[in-house]
């Protein structure tokens, strides 16, 4: 299972994001919703997981 390790910028909180599909190492950041803030935040890639 592939998978990221991503850690929100907003309230710095790391938690993981099962993906189905690889993506290149180069993205560093990362759009998205927050389990936590419970909105999209900008999220930083800590690691890449396949
Ligand atoms: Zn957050």
């Amino acid at each position: 299972m592939t998978y990221w390790i991503l850690k929100c910028r907003t309230c710095g909180n790391t938690w993981r994001l099962n993906v189905s599909y690889p993506l290149k190492k180069e993205f560093t950041k990362l759009y998205h919703y927050c389990p936590f803030c419970k909105k999209n935040t900008f999220h930083d890639i800590l690691e890449y997981v396949e």
